[in-house]
C-alpha cells in the first residue's frame, strides 16, 4: 500500500467510499466525475502504477479485473447494450492517479474513440 494514494485508502476502507464489487483481487467503485452514465473504476488491491510493473504472476488479477467489470456491467445493465474499458497509461494518455486503474463506461452510444 502506497501511503500517499487515494485508492490504497479507498480499498483498505480508511477513506470511505461505496464499493461495488470486491474480490480478493480488486474493488469497484464509480468515478467522482463520471464521464457517462455508467463510470465505474476497476481497481486492484495491489498498489501498481502502471503495466509495465506486472509480470506474468500477475496474469490472474488482469483477469479478475476483466472479471469485474464484466460482473459490474451486468449489475449495472450496460452488459448487453455496450461499453467500453479503458486504461489510462502515462502522460499522453492524461493519466491522473497513479494507481492503475481500469475505467468501464456506458449507458449511452460512447461514439468513436478521441
Ligand atoms: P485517470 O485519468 O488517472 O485514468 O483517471 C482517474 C479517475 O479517478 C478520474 O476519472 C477521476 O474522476 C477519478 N477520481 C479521482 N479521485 C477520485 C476519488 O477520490 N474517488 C473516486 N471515486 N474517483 C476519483
Ligand atoms: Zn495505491
Amino acid at each position: 500500500m502506497a501511503s500517499d494514494c487515494i485508492f490504497c485508502k479507498i480499498g483498505s476502507g480508511e477513506m470511505a467510499s461505496d464499493i461495488l464489487y470486491r474480490d480478493s483481487h480488486c474493488f469497484v467503485i464509480r468515478d467522482i466525475a463520471p464521464k457517462a452514465p455508467v463510470h465505474v473504476l476497476v481497481i486492484p488491491n495491489e498498489h501498481f502504477t502502471f503495466l509495465s510493473s506486472l509480470t506474468p504472476g500477475h496474469g490472474t488479477m488482469v483477469g479478475a479485473m476483466l472479471l469485474a467489470a464484466e460482473e459490474v456491467a451486468v449489475r449495472e445493465g450496460i452488459s448487453q447494450s455496450g461499453y467500453r474499458l479503458v486504461i489510462n497509461q502515462r502522460d499522453d494518455s492524461g493519466q491522473m492517479v497513479d494507481h492503475l486503474h481500469m475505467h468501464v463506461l456506458g449507458g449511452q452510444p460512447l461514439g468513436g474513440m478521441a
